[in-house]
């Protein structure tokens, strides 16, 4: 079964086309392709949704043309459409959304609406056919902090998320504050490598309380008053930035550790957009190894958005039968907690 797979719920196209080897072949991605906005939105420094929304239509079907070719399957060999149908931006999941329904109808395949976390939260298992439930889910992205107890492939339960900002917001957000370049994310952990640890000392913000939850803003703010009343050096500011990245990533590890001893899970599985983290893979990578389990994470390329996790998590499901009806409809709002199982 060749699934094609579309994402358009933020400011990333995303097309990607991925075969079950049901039916023969290798099971696999085949193709993939990725176009981001962020040159389109960088002079807002911020998504702009209805740019972000016109420039899904002007994209998504050259990209497909070009997956296809790439893949060398003719638009007569998709035998299913996957589309992230939400969580996002309402007139950019419309627009994936409307695609992905006209190309099922016109072919006469079934197309499924994929949860966008959910599609991160697989990417591990396409890249990693070993890694199988039960594990507990790290999803750490630009919109969500969330720490997920993955039962069976659609069963999750969560045990704890941000109160606030997401890690991923956190990294955005204390960049810009920095004066970095937008998408300032990346730019901050590039510019953390030169850091040199222990100069700055920033809160693991809720870590000194039982529970699950996090959160980042507090930690933000500890960072504009560090910056401010620095000498503003380029070592101060690669020393703030290390600082900052160490704070998020112990963090973060402090949670998955008890969420592993609350699971009784011996696999970790980190995806979304802050799991290309260098430090943070090496750090879980670490944690796993102490504690005699396992740490999974897709290639940083598959951490961010795109659309082979969507067509591989869409795949999954159609397999099962699953697929919805023929209307084109979104979900902005969405929680993977209402998600049918997997049979
Ligand atoms: P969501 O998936 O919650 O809807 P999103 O799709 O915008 O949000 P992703 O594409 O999964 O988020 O990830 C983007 C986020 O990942 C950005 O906040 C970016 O700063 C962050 N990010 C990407 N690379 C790194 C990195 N190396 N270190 C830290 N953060 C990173
Ligand atoms: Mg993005
Ligand atoms: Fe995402």
């Amino acid at each position: 079964m060749n699934v094609l797979g579309i994402e358009t719920s933020c400011d990333e196209t995303g097309v990607a086309v991925y075969s079950t080897g049901t039916g023969g072949g290798e099971p696999g991605l085949r193709a993939h392709a990725v176009y981001s906005q962020i040159a389109l939105h960088a002079e807002y420094g911020g998504v702009v949704p209805e740019l972000a929304s016109r420039d899904h239509v002007r994209k998504l079907l050259p990209l497909i043309r070009q997956t296809l070719a790439e893949s060398d399957l003719a638009v007569a060999d998709i035998d299913g459409v996957a589309y992230t149908a939400g969580p996002g931006l309402v007139g950019a999941l419309l627009v994936g959304a409307g695609v992905a329904r006209s190309l099922a109808w016109a072919l006469d395949v079934p197309a499924i609406g994929v949860h966008h976390m959910e599609g991160h939260l697989l990417a591990p298992l396409m890249e990693d056919a070993s890694t199988r439930p039960p594990f507990v889910a790290l999803l750490v992205s630009g919109g969500h902090t969330q720490l997920v107890a993955v039962e069976a492939i659609g069963r999750y339960r969560l045990l704890g998320e941000t109160l606030d900002d997401a890690a991923g917001e956190a990294f955005d957000k204390t960049a810009k504050m920095m004066d970095l370049p937008y998408p300032g994310g990346p730019q901050l952990a590039a510019l953390a490598e030169q850091g040199q640890p222990g100069r700055f000392k920033f809160a693991r913000p809720m870590t000194d309380r039982p529970g699950l939850d996090f959160s980042f803003s507090g930690l933000k703010t500890q960072v504009l008053l560090a910056w401010r009343d620095s000498d503003r050096a380029a070592q101060t500011k690669a020393d703030i930035a290390r600082a900052f990245e160490d704070a998020v990533v112990d963090t973060l590890a402090i949670k998955c550790e008890r969420a592993l001893d609350a699971t009784g899970f011996d696999t970790l599985v980190i995806a979304g957009g802050v799991g290309a983290n260098k430090r943070l893979r090496a750090k879980l990578q670490a944690l796993a190894e102490r504690r005699g389990g396992r740490a999974s994470f897709p290639r940083p390329m598959f951490c961010t958005d795109n659309g082979a996790m969507i067509a591989f998590a869409g795949a999954l499901r159609l397999q099962a039968g699953q697929h919805g009806d023929a209307s084109v409809r979104v979900t902005p709002r969405w929680d993977m907690a209402t998600l049918p199982e997997v049979a």
